[in-house]
C-alpha cells in the first residue's frame, strides 16, 4: 500500500472513543500528522494526536473547524452503544448521527477534503436475512431491499447513501466501512454503552468463583467479533484503496453469545454458570460477515483469533477493575 506511506494531514472524529483512539495510534506509528476531534478526550490513556479539539460535531461551524486544512477525514464520531442502548434511544441516536454525518460531509466538501471515510455498521443489513442462528454470511449487496435495525441502523444506511450522493454530485471521494462487532482493550466496558464481549469480560471478572453470570437473550443468538487491531488495519487499507462502494470489515467466525461467554470463563480460569435472561434485548438472531469482497479489495483478512483477542481484552478489563 504505497499511499499509506504518504505524509498527509488526517482528521479522525470520534477520537476520544474506542476505535478512533486505536486508529490514531496506528496512523501516528505510520508517521502521519493527525487531528483528533470528539466531545471528550480518550478515557483510558492520553491521545497521541498532534492536535485534539473538543467539538460537538452536531454543530455545523464545529464541522467546518474540524475539517479545515486536512487531506483525509475518518468520520467515526457517532452516538452509539450496545444493543441495550441502541434499542432504547431511537430518535436521539438517529437525530444526533444525522446531524454529525450530514454536516461532516458538507464541511469536508466545502473545505476541499480529498478523501472521506464513513464508519457504517452491520446494523444496516435487513432483519429478514438475520432470523436464524446458522445465518448465511452477509454480502455487501444483501443490504437491499432495506430493513435495517431501527434508529441507529436506518441512520447508518441513510448516511451511506449520503456519501454516495456527495461522490456523485460533488466528486467527494468517499469510502464506506461496514463494521461488525469490534472488541479489544481501551473500550467501554460498563455504563450501558458497552457491547457483548466487554460486558461479558466485566461480568466474569467481577463474579466470585462458583457463581453465575447473566447473559442477555437465550444465548443462542450468533455473531462474529473483530479484534480492534484488525479493524484499524482494515480501515486504513480501505482508505488507501480505490474501492468506493460499501465494504464489510468484520470477522467471519460465527459464535453464539453463550459460547462467547464460555470462552471468557475459560480464559478467566473460573468455575461459573450461565443464566440466560430472554427478557433482555438480544438483537437479530444471527449475523456474520462475508469477507469475500474485502479479501479481494484489501488483499487482507483479519489475523487475530477470538481466543487470543479475548484473552488480551479480558486481562485489560480485569486490570481496570482491580
Ligand atoms: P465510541 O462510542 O467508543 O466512539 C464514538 C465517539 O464519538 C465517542 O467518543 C463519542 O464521544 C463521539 N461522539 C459522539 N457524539 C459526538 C458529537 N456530537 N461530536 C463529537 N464527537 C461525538 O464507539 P466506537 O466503537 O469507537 O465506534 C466508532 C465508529 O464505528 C462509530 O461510527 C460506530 O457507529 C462505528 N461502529 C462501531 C462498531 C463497534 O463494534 N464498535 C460496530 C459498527 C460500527
Amino acid at each position: 500500500m504505497e499511499e499509506r506511506k504518504i505524509k498527509g494531514r488526517i482528521l479522525v472524529t470520534g477520537a476520544g472513543g474506542f476505535i478512533g483512539h486505536h486508529l490514531i495510534n496506528m496512523l501516528k506509528s505510520d508517521g502521519h500528522w493527525v487531528r483528533g476531534v470528539d466531545l471528550k478526550k480518550p478515557q483510558f490513556e492520553p491521545t497521541q494526536s498532534d492536535e485534539f479539539k473538543i467539538l460537538d460535531l452536531r454543530r455545523w461551524e464545529n464541522c467546518l473547524a474540524a475539517t479545515r486544512d486536512v487531506d483525509q477525514a475518518y468520520n467515526l464520531a457517532a452516538d452509539m452503544g450496545g444493543i441495550g442502548y441502541i434499542t432504547l434511544y431511537l430518535a436521539e441516536i438517529a437525530r444526533n448521527n444525522t446531524l454529525i454525518n450530514s454536516h461532516m460531509l458538507e464541511a469536508s466538501r466545502a473545505n476541499g477534503v480529498k478523501r472521506f471515510l464513513f464508519t457504517s455498521s452491520a446494523c444496516i443489513y435487513p432483519m429478514y436475512r438475520q432470523e436464524r442462528e446458522d445465518i448465511i454470511s452477509l454480502k455487501e449487496e444483501d443490504a437491499y431491499p432495506a430493513y435495517p435495525e431501527a434508529g441507529y441502523g436506518w441512520e447508518k444506511l441513510y448516511a451511506e447513501q449520503l456519501c454516495q450522493y456527495y461522490k456523485e454530485d460533488f466528486g467527494l471521494d468517499t469510502r464506506i466501512a461496514r463494521l461488525h462487532n469490534v472488541y479489544g482493550p481501551l473500550g467501554t466496558f460498563d455504563g450501558g454503552r458497552e457491547k457483548a464481549p466487554a460486558a461479558i469480560c466485566r461480568k466474569v471478572a467481577l463474579a466470585p468463583e462458583d457463581s453465575e453470570i447473566e447473559i442477555w437473550g437465550d444465548g443462542n443468538q450468533t455473531r462474529s467479533f473483530l479484534y480492534i487491531d484488525d479493524c484499524v488495519e482494515g480501515l486504513i487499507r480501505l482508505m488507501a484503496s480505490d474501492w468506493r462502494e460499501p465494504l464489510n470489515i468484520g470477522s467471519d467466525r460465527l459464535i453464539s453469545v453463550n459460547q462467547l461467554a464460555k470462552l471468557v470463563i475459560q480464559i478467566a480460569n473460573k468455575k461459573m454458570r450461565i443464566r440466560n435472561d430472554p427478557s433482555k434485548p438480544q438483537g437479530v438472531r444471527g449475523r456474520n460477515s462475508d469477507n469475500t469482497r474485502s479479501r479481494e479489495v484489501l488483499k487482507w483478512k483479519p489475523s487475530v483469533e477470538l481466543p487470543e483477542g479475548l484473552t488480551i481484552t479480558y486481562k485489560w478489563i480485569q486490570s481496570q477493575l482491580t
